[in-house]
């Protein structure tokens, strides 16, 4: 059978694994999920063969490779090297063992460089010079393209910009520090702060937006709350980065209003600074600019 001009694209979240048919418009033809529980490669990527080849199925025929987006930092031979909330996967070799059981290509990449170019190609980042894309998840991934390309300034990717600091001395993160965005926006760690204090066992970031969109007071603060460190991340950012567009995607996209008023607001208090300070530089040393 002639392979179709379709790849089978994988998210491997920290909590959740997603799979779809895609072809090259960025139309899903189907899609499954699964629960990226664990506690060793092997167990996981045998669960992952079993899925890939669900969407392989004879009635949707070959396709042309497998595109994989992997939470963390990731070798340019496709191998997690990184990421406290995916220990057990680090060091797994997932390119190359998923290519050998599946024989077509597969690509792995960092899921905050995956969503950013799904976004620069398919969505909000279309035309944009410099773009800069903040996806919402488990953790909270931060991925730039420079004129088409993306940039890697470390580890294949931007580095761990959704660690940056928001909050000095704040709340205990995955990676060790304190502060960090991502430890003030990760969606688990949102439902669990909502959990917690509305005494819903079992809320999730998804029970917290469709609470504070009935109007349940408690889950709006804890949202406006995230908007606002999220609005602090992308200001902080765009001071070392100029984006000329920045967009949100992942677990926050479609929250509309409820998540993305105070960013919206904290950001504009800051633009006209940053759009000075490019101004000097360009004006200051533009053959210098390094992008
Ligand atoms: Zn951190």
């Amino acid at each position: 059978m002639k392979p179709k001009d379709t790849v089978v694209a994988v998210d491997i979240g920290g909590t959740t694994t997603k799979l779809a048919l895609v072809d090259r418009q960025g139309t899903v033809e189907c899609w499954q999920t699964f629960s990226t529980s664990g506690s060793n490669s092997e167990s996981f990527v045998e669960k992952l063969l079993v899925a890939i080849r669900r969407l392989q199925a004879p009635s949707h025929g070959p396709v042309l490779g497998v595109s994989v987006a992997l939470a963390g930092f990731v070798t340019a031979d496709g191998t997690l090297e990184y990421n406290p909330n995916l220990p057990w996967l680090e060091g797994a070799p997932v390119a190359a063992l998923l290519q050998r059981e599946l024989g077509v290509p597969v690509h792995v990449e960092s899921d905050s460089n995956a969503a950013c170019a799904a976004e620069y190609v398919f969505g909000q980042g279309r035309d944009a010079s410099r773009f800069l894309c903040l996806t919402g998840g488990t953790g909270l991934g931060v991925g730039m393209i420079v004129q088409g390309r993306l940039l890697r300034v470390a580890h294949g990717c931007i580095g761990d910009a959704g660690h940056v600091i928001v909050l000095a001395g704040g709340p205990r993160c995955s990676c060790g520090g304190r502060g960090c965005a991502e430890a003030l926006l990760s969606t688990a760690l949102l439902g669990q702060q909502y959990a917690r204090e509305s005494g819903e066992h079992g809320a999730t970031f998804r029970t917290l937006v469709r609470d504070a969109q009935a109007g349940n007071a408690k889950a709006a603060e804890i949202i406006r709350q995230a908007g606002y460190w999220l609005g602090v991340a992308a200001a902080s950012l765009s001071h070392i980065l100029f984006p000329d567009r920045i967009a949100v995607a992942g677990g926050f996209r479609g929250q509309g209003p409820f998540c993305f008023k105070q960013p919206r607001n904290l950001f504009a208090s800051t633009a006209e600074s940053c759009r000075l300070r490019a101004r000097r530089w360009s004006q200051r040393s533009p053959a210098n600019m390094p992008l």
